[in-house]
């Protein structure tokens, strides 16, 4: 069984967890950088991204967290987990540090500071099953993706119509809306899945090299 953290600095832990754990994951918190040892995979809630990046830096998680995913721990961030693994930030704080790896520029509260929240259909590919039903608080988008980013989805209608939501880039998963708040388990089944096959990944090489 899949051992799955998710970062409890700050924002939807709970939801997260209860996710994970409905897609056959052993689900624990990580707040300490020893904690990431014990992990085969990382989700990064949402919250506020500001808070949770200064809450990151004051535990000393920063650059374990960047030294994990570089090593390739498969990772999943929402909303403001988006904001932490992307490489570039526009509408943050020039002061905001964000963990990365993910090759992608996001906006955040990119759908306007007056829309506190709401919900929309979201276009998939690369997720079988038809759209996705998806809830935005106070969400970001992608304003623009590198060659090696896969995009998973897309808003239908409104005035966002057609805005990148959802990113894979191998081993890491971004999403502006929130799965783990909404019955689809779409999201988390991919991102287990991914974590899966990583460690089966691993069992291998490790194979290899008592073969070898
Ligand atoms: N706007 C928030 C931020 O900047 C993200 C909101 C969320 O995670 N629901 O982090």
């Amino acid at each position: 069984v899949p051992v799955i953290g998710v970062l409890a600095l700050q924002g939807d832990v709970r939801e997260h967890l209860a996710a994970l754990r409905a897609q056959g994951a052993e689900a624990v918190t990580v707040r300490r950088p020893a904690e990431l040892a014990r992990i085969d995979g990382l989700v990064v809630p949402g919250g506020e991204s500001t808070t949770m990046a200064k809450l990151a830096a004051r535990f000393e998680l920063l650059e374990p967290l960047r030294a994990a995913i570089a090593g390739g721990l498969p990772a999943y961030g929402s909303c403001a987990g988006m904001i932490m693994l992307a490489d570039r930030l526009l509408d943050a704080p020039a002061d905001q540090v964000t963990v990365g790896g993910l090759d992608v520029t996001v906006r955040r509260n990119a759908f306007g500071r007056q829309v506190d929240s709401f919900e929309s259909e979201v276009a998939l590919d690369g997720i079988a099953g038809g759209p996705l039903h998806a809830v935005f608080i106070r969400a970001p988008w992608v304003e623009e993706a590198g060659p090696e980013v896969r995009v998973l989805g897309r808003v239908v209608g409104g005035p966002a119509d057609g805005k990148i939501v959802a990113v894979r880039q191998g081993h890491l998963v971004a999403t502006s809306f929130h799965p783990e708040l909404t019955g689809d388990r779409r999201v988390h089944a991919l991102f287990v899945d991914i974590v899966r096959e990583h460690l089966a990944q691993q069992a291998g090489a490790v194979a290899g090299n008592e073969r070898g």
